[in-house]
């Protein structure tokens, strides 16, 4: 064991480690990257703040996109073209199309791991419609979300953790990545991560490092993400000086339970599912005449905040809708939406055989993260242009490849981590070789994070964690929300400085290295405070709406100006620098040709 000795006096224990790869996260995308890595003779860490199978993933509900065509006809051009559709010509379309073909691969093999799916009556993957998933470019809804009933999430993570534990990845859990390790060249060596039970420091040198870290739902004050989802990886690429890509595009669950935010998925409205307003109405005909309560869920977050803004809110305070799922009846529900007939009764008091459920819009992904090429690299763009930032990778809700542009698809999610999980164990293969011997790690190799954990832990000022993140949070929700204005943005910009001054009177009441939430908290508030600012300065430029950025004085899609992808770089004193790339427009191969825009209807 070593130790470092920062300036304060106060000395580390270090423990060296050397891997070929390194994945940071345990989700479905960390999974997918570590079997991979380690089914391809890697020699591979994951490391993870959280017991894998208690990853956020293990929450996810409805199902996972592919074109298997089990249920009616499917072609996976159909769903690139939703996807492209749901972006609003936001998402890079060669990344769309590569995940769209591995789609069907990618699900073939998670059925061959063992993931339990429904099924038909002859056997195949069940497969149930979805917002925005629809037949012959827009015609007719499809039946293509691969569903475990409600807990497909539940399904593919466990699956994958046993199949990771299979190829003998090695696993660090309960370590809480600090930074990255950055070489004067501008390459990634690896990551610092401390032990949360000994409360030692653990530098792991690799020649590839992936970050697959997860979103930042929880910037917000609701959401459906869990606690652990603080964009920590995202936090550590800005402190590698490096940009985030299109973190303006937050997208809304229209149906979250109202008064608790826990989320009740689309699946159930692809079962048959309708929302209906104070009069009793079925609105969402009127927003959407042919995809109905199945369009994007932009278009219905929005539709439900219209509702409610015109006074057609359900309750005593107007203030939400109503989603319906006692007409499709008990055996329907119990055999295939078993999870929020559970999740409805406890957090809602509503039995969902009698009763529909009060929902409201809440945040539940973000499209923006770490920009990527298809092939998972981390990449970020100067003068010359793009430039691949050698030794580091990112994949999953972290990463921003750009396959869901400016809205994402229900079930592209879970899709995203396994077609890229895999697509970064594939290059990690091509360009790594079983261990290939590494330079020494840089002089001093992880000493800022060590100060940044150092600082944070004897942090003497007069206000706790949770009163700075309250303040983050009602920030974001009241001034980057499913509406947006130039007036409330710029406000938000200005309290979001506040917030981050604010850090300077962090206290931290506990200075215990073992164990010590106070301190992960801490260290997760300062990474939520990068995301967060990046949100709203991103949000404040982009003067046209566009998917989730619905911004009121600019109502319009405005593609000659603004189909590109934002950059923002954030310095340690909050500084946002912005710079703009553009979108692919072109296909990787000849199979099928890419869709040019034009509006978006449902
Ligand atoms: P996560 O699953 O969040 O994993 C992140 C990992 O990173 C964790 O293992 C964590 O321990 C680790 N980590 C983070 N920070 C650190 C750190 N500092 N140090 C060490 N480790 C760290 N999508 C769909 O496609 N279909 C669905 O039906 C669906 N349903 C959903 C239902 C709900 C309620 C929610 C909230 C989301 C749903 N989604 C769905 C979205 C989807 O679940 C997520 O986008 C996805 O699971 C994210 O996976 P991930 O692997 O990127 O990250």
């Amino acid at each position: 064991m070593n130790a470092i000795t920062l300036p304060s006096q106060r000395a580390y224990r270090i423990v060296d480690h050397t891997y070929d790869v390194v994945v940071v996260g345990a989700g479905g995308a960390g999974l997918r990257a570590t079997l991979g890595m380690g089914a391809a003779g890697l020699k591979t860490a994951c490391v993870t703040k959280v017991f894998p199978t208690r990853s956020h993933t293990v929450a996810a509900q409805g199902g996972i996109g592919a074109a298997l065509g089990n249920m009616g006809e499917d072609d996976w051009r159909w769903h690139m073209y939703d996807t492209v559709k749901g972006s609003d010509w936001l998402g890079d379309q060669d990344a769309i199309e590569y995940m769209c073909r591995e789609a069907i691969p990618a699900v073939y093999e998670l059925e061959h791991f063992g993931v339990p799916f429904s099924r038909t009556e002859d056997g195949r993957i069940y497969q149930r419609p979805f917002g925005g998933h629809m037949k012959e470019y827009g015609k007719a809804p499809a039946m293509r979300a691969c569903a475990a009933a409600d807990r497909t999430g539940h399904a593919i993570l466990h699956t994958l953790y046993q199949q990771s534990l299979k190829h003998e990845a090695e696993f660090f859990v309960e370590y809480f990545a600090l930074d990255l390790i950055m070489d004067d060249d501008g390459a990634c060596r690896g990551v610092v991560a401390w032990n949360l039970e000994d409360g030692t420091i653990h530098r792991f040198r690799a020649a590839l490092t992936v970050l697959a870290t997860g979103g930042y739902g929880r910037a917000y004050f609701s959401c459906t993400s869990a606690h652990t989802c603080t964009g920590d990886g995202n936090a550590m690429v800005l402190r590698a000086g490096l940009p985030l890509q299109d973190m303006e595009f937050v997208q809304f669950h229209p149906t979250g339970i109202y008064g608790a935010g826990c989320l009740i998925t689309e699946g159930a409205r692809g079962e048959g599912g309708y929302l209906t307003n104070s009069e009793g109405e079925r609105f969402m005909e009127r927003y959407a005449p042919t995809a109905k309560d199945l369009a994007s869920r932009d278009v219905v977050s929005r539709s439900m905040t219209i509702e409610i803004r015109e006074g057609r809110g359900c309750g005593p305070h107007k203030d939400h809708v109503l989603l319906h799922l006692e007409h499709l009846g008990a055996d329907l529900l119990a055999e295939r939406l078993p999870g929020i007939s559970e999740t409805a009764k406890i957090f809602s008091g509503v039995d969902v055989t009698r009763e529909p459920i009060p929902v409201l819009p809440t945040v539940h992904y973000n499209m923006g993260g770490i920009p990527t090429n298809y092939r998972t690299e981390v990449i970020t763009h100067g003068p010359d242009g793009d430039r691949v930032v050698p030794g580091l990778m990112a994949v999953g809700e972290a990463a921003c490849v750009s396959v869901h542009g400016a809205n994402r698809l229900g079930t592209n999610s879970l899709l995203d981590l396994v077609v890229f999980g895999r697509a970064a164990a594939h290059r990690a293969a091509e360009i790594v070789k079983p261990g290939q011997s590494q330079p020494p790690l840089p002089a001093r190799a992880g000493e800022r994070a060590l100060d940044r954990l150092d600082r944070t832990r004897h942090a003497k000022g007069g206000t706790n964690t949770g009163e700075i993140r309250l303040a983050m949070q009602r920030t974001m929700q009241d001034h980057a929300a499913v509406f947006r204005t130039s007036a409330s943005l710029a406000e938000g910009v200005e309290k979001m400085r506040a917030n981050w001054r604010h850090m300077d009177d962090l206290r931290v009441n506990d200075r215990s290295l073992i164990w010590n939430s106070d301190l992960v908290e801490a260290l997760e508030l300062d990474n939520l405070m990068g995301n967060a600012m990046t949100t709203i300065v991103s949000a404040e430029a982009r003067h046209e709406s566009r998917g989730a950025h619905a911004h009121e004085d600019y109502p319009e899609r405005d593609d000659e100006n603004w189909m590109k992808h934002t950059l923002a770089w954030c310095d340690e004193t909050g500084q946002v620098r912005l710079d703009y790339r553009g979108v692919t427009l072109t296909t990787l191969t000849n199979e099928v040709q890419s869709f040019p825009p034009k509006a978006r209807v449902y």
